[in-house]
């Protein structure tokens, strides 16, 4: 890869000022195709190389406001010793009283990582199985519908980030050291670029190896891992001991970790039923949309041909009214060149998501378009209090999944046919491997949500000069639910306050509130 290449360079010093930022404009051939990067770096910066500077690619983003694409790349040019590095695998070996993580998902992975960087040792207790086993179970949604509880595209090591797309950017304004976490996935195998793509993205041929590679230093350094086996209980009284697991072992340690993901429904009825401190949390909902990606790449690169230009993608946005109040309706996890899969962990429910491969060179582009939900919209399931969303997503996936046949097969229809309320006669190809079904999207979600998303589908339609092609060859899938959690567990229980208060400086940074 690039900067490693720079490795090679000369030792000499250098007399210009260093470290330094220089922003280039390039031709996507020379931006993307990896021969030409190099050659261009090894030609432009000759004489830096020479000096023995070290040449590194900060930022990467593409430019397709004008007629003719560019791709912008900044570029620091430093002294090697100037170069600092955002992590470092840990080598250490841990041992002693451990601290356990419930679920090896994203959160639990890099809580595991980070306690090994502080001398602790993490035992993870994970539900599913290992990320290779899991792969016979999500082929047996894809072609038997058969879920199983355990192992499915949200179930088992990796969590829901196993089998996802691997986007690594966010929206959010609250953002943690994003570098860092960068350097954690390329330091186990994930692609360099993602160091300085303005939209890294790793791909879901490429995540189960990276997760694998997690694991390995995970045990390298004395951690544990523990498959199939699922919390049911916690040991508690004053303080957090443990937790008790389904074959009827239990374990104890320092502290408990609770990753288990917004999709554990199990672990938040047990935490109601515990009455520990649960609060409802405002959280978004809606359908899957699927257009032909040359489509979308003619649109936003203005051109039928987008030669060596990665899939290209879209963020689209839109205020509606709710009952006198403005409310988001807005694309989320967008899948330029991906797939749609059964995202569901229970049979009776159908939930999509998106995933795309490192390529993402599939014909389809996909993304959700969702609206924001607030704790009223949850109508009769407020009567279950902190966890009517909850409630809600069950109902909406439970109504999917019959409207389509009661099995993974999803319930579509096309949009110009929603926004005109009417039933698809006919529906075009589809990436989701279980099949779809025609059927109208009002009887899997609430009406205002539908009203919302009309009103949004057509602003949408305007913004992407595509006016009417967008809505015509999109086609929407029931539902895009369960991807945000509906609840915050609002509980830092455990120790005694001075050690909680040690391990949340230690882990996270900050002290007890
Ligand atoms: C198809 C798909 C594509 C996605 N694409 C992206 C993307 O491109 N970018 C992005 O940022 N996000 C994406 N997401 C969302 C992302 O995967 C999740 O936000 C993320 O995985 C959440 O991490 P987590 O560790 O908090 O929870 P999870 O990933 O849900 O992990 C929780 C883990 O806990 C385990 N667990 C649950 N209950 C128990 C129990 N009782 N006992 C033991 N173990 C338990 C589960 O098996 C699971 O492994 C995608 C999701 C899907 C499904």
């Amino acid at each position: 890869m690039p900067h490693e290449l720079m490795d090679e360079a000369a030792k000499s010093k250098s007399c210009m000022p260093s470290p330094r930022l220089t922003e280039v404009v390039l031709h996507p051939e020379e931006a993307f195709d990896k021969k030409l990067f190099q050659h261009f770096l090894q030609t432009k910066f000759q004489q830096e190389l020479k000096d023995g500077l070290k040449v590194i690619p900060l930022r990467r983003s593409i430019d397709a406001r004008g007629k003719n694409v560019k791709v912008k790349v900044v570029f620091q040019i430093a002294n090697p010793s100037e170069i600092k590095t955002a992590y470092q695998k840990p080598e250490a070996k841990v041992s002693g009283k451990p601290v356990i993580i419930v679920g090896a998902g994203p959160a639990g992975l890099f809580a595991a990582l980070r306690l090994l960087e502080f001398g602790l040792k993490p035992i993870i207790i994970e539900r599913g199985k290992d990320v290779q086993s899991r792969r016979r179970d999500i082929a047996a949604i894809n072609k038997e519908h058969k879920v199983n509880g355990d192992s499915n595209y949200c179930f088992g090591e990796g969590g829901a980030g196993a089998y996802s797309d691997g986007k690594l950017y966010t929206r959010s304004v609250k953002r943690g050291d994003v570098r860092r976490i960068l350097e954690v996935l390329a330091a186990h195998g994930a692609p360099d670029d993602i160091r300085f793509d303005a939209h890294p993205h790793i791909g879901t041929n490429k995540l189960p190896k990276v997760i694998a590679a997690i694991r390995q230093t995970i045990l390298d350094c004395g951690g544990e891992i523990l498959f199939n086996s699922r919390v049911i209980d916690f040991i508690a009284d004053d303080e957090m001991k443990g937790v008790k697991l389904a074959n009827g072992d239990s374990l104890t340690g320092h502290a408990v970790i609770l990753a288990s993901g917004h999709s554990a429904r199990d672990i938040f009825f047990l935490l109601q039923q515990k009455k520990w401190k649960l609060e409802f949390k405002p959280f978004a909902l809606g359908i899957r949309i699927e257009h032909p990606q040359p489509l979308i790449d003619s649109i936003q690169y203005h051109t039928n041909m987008r030669g060596c230009l990665p899939a290209a993608s879209y963020s689209l946005a839109q205020q509606v009214e709710r009952q006198a109040r403005k409310r988001g309706v807005f694309s989320f996890c967008m899948c330029p060149g991906g797939f749609i899969v059964p995202a569901a962990t229970s049979s009776g429910e159908v939930v999509v998501n998106g995933m795309s491969p490192s390529r993402r060179d599939s014909p389809f582009a996909n993304s959700g378009i969702v609206m924001s939900i607030e704790k009223e919209d949850t109508g009769k399931f407020l009567k279950h209090q902190e966890l009517s969303g909850l409630y809600f997503q069950q109902d909406i996936e439970r109504k999917a999944c019959a409207a389509a046949g009661g099995n993974q097969t999803a319930p579509a229809q096309r949009m110009v046919d929603f926004v005109n309320r009417k039933i698809s006669g006919t529906l075009p190809d589809t990436s989701y491997v279980p099949g779809i079904s025609s059927a109208d999207m009002r009887e899997t979600l609430p009406p205002f949500i539908c009203d919302g998303l009309r009103f949004a589908f057509e602003q949408f339609g305007k913004k992407m000069k595509g006016g009417f092609i967008y809505l015509s060859l999109a086609l929407l899938y029931g539902n895009n639910s369960s991807f945000v959690s509906f609840a915050k567990i609002k509980i830092r229980y455990g120790f005694s306050p001075r050690k909680e208060n040690y391990f949340c400086q230690r882990l996270f940074g900050e002290t007890q509130q």
